[in-house]
């Protein structure tokens, strides 16, 4: 079967004829890949030749978005039979702390884990995959168009699900028990600022809509670019950041009422998503999501940074990966996401490949890309 790898030695992607992977255990299924997705991550590891290939392999199969099909399971398995539509998870616990032994290997202690098509275990970029009942989700069968978003969705609905649990620290902001961060609608009367309108910036601005939070999305693209119009599909409004200071993009979110409740980032621009830090309002939260790769010195006033999350509660948080209970909580939400703004989903894919088109899908994106899905047709 045909895979995009990355090879020990060598830089790129590379496609490459790997066996088809057999099940050899009773709790195993072996699932039949139909879409991939691309994300920032696999851009970045093609960019700065990030490899982490397992001991005795030469190459490690990329990807770690995916919908598949199951095509065959082991005899213990219960929850899912042949012709169901899957999606699998992403991480791998150490099978040492205790978060990854009770499923919460998104919060593993010891670093010890694998990610599947990112570390030390091969990925989705590929026709056939095989792992254990537990990784595998079950998806609606009517929504087997969009569970390719699930898993960046995942990530938005754990950064966000840190946000409400920390922010219950206090009861509510505006008066209106209803906006209780523990409440369905605990977005009201809260203003949100997203970095970056990739998928995962706007995958967490519909989930901040939904929440009925007051949204701006900031990134380096002109007013009339795709993803600009998407944020406002939503009903949130778009921050052309480019050439403005900081302080301006806070000013420009909070205009008078001056309270930013909610920073999310999901750009990976280090140095911006730093210096936001000394804008943030009394007792608000910051999510980092974005993982940026080269060095970036900056200068900074550290006792007025310091003075300042003390003395008005501040949090920072960081936010990585994601469980199979987000995974579930992804696919509640898909459906509601796509109807309530307009197909947003479907016009977030911009750009459709094969597995042999590997060259094509990592080379320069332009800003018209938002989401690129790799259709998969087993030979
Ligand atoms: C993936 C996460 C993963 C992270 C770091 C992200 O692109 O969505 O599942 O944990 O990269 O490897
Ligand atoms: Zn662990």
């Amino acid at each position: 079967m045909k895979a995009i790898v990355m090879m020990r030695g060598k830089s790129g992607a590379h496609l490459l004829d790997l066996p088809k992977p057999k099940l050899t255990r009773p709790d195993e299924v072996l699932v039949k890949v139909k879409e991939a997705g691309v994300d920032g991550t696999d851009y970045n590891m093609i960019k700065h030749n990030l490899q982490d290939i397992a001991e005795g392999r030469n190459e490690i199969v990329m990807g770690h978005e995916m919908v598949g099909v199951v095509e065959n399971v082991g005899r213990k398995v219960m929850s899912v039979s042949p012709g169901d539509t899957v999606v699998m998870t992403v991480r791998r616990g150490c099978g040492i702390c205790h978060p990854c032994l009770h499923n919460q290997s998104d919060m593993c202690m010891t670093g010890l884990f694998t990610e599947r098509g990112i570390h030390k275990r091969d990925g989705y970029f590929t026709e056939f995959v095989v792992d254990q009942e537990q990784y595998v989700v079950k998806v609606p069968a009517n929504l087997a168009k969009l569970a390719v978003f699930t898993e960046p969705l995942s990530i938005a609905e754990k950064g966000i699900a840190q946000l409400r649990t920390i922010q219950s620290r206090f009861p509510w902001t505006c008066g209106h028990p209803e906006h209780d961060f523990l409440a369905a609608d605990w977005g009201g009367c809260k203003t949100a600022l997203v970095l970056g309108a990739g998928p995962l910036g706007v995958l967490a601005a519909a989930l901040l809509r939904l929440a009925g939070a007051y949204t701006f999305v900031a990134d380096i693209v002109p007013e009339n670019s795709p993803k600009a119009r998407l944020v406002k599909q939503m009903g949130a409004n778009y921050v052309d950041a480019r050439g403005k200071k900081p302080k301006e993009i806070v000013d420009f979110c909070c205009g008078s009422s001056s309270q930013l409740d909610i920073v999310f980032e999901a750009s990976g621009a280090a140095v911006t998503a730093v210096k936001l830090v000394n804008y943030m309002s009394r007792s608000s939260i910051y999510v980092m999501t974005g993982i940026p790769q080269k060095e970036l010195l900056i200068q900074v006033d550290a006792a007025q940074l310091v003075r300042q999350i003390v003395s008005y509660n501040q949090v920072v948080v960081g936010s990585v990966n994601s469980n199979r209970s987000h995974f579930e909580m992804a696919l509640k939400d898909i459906p509601v996401i796509n109807s309530r703004f307009g197909g947003l989903l479907e016009k977030m894919i911009t750009h459709r490949f094969k597995l042999q088109d590997h060259d094509q899908i990592f080379s320069a994106t332009d800003e018209t890309r938002i989401k690129t899905v790799i259709e998969i047709e087993a030979s």
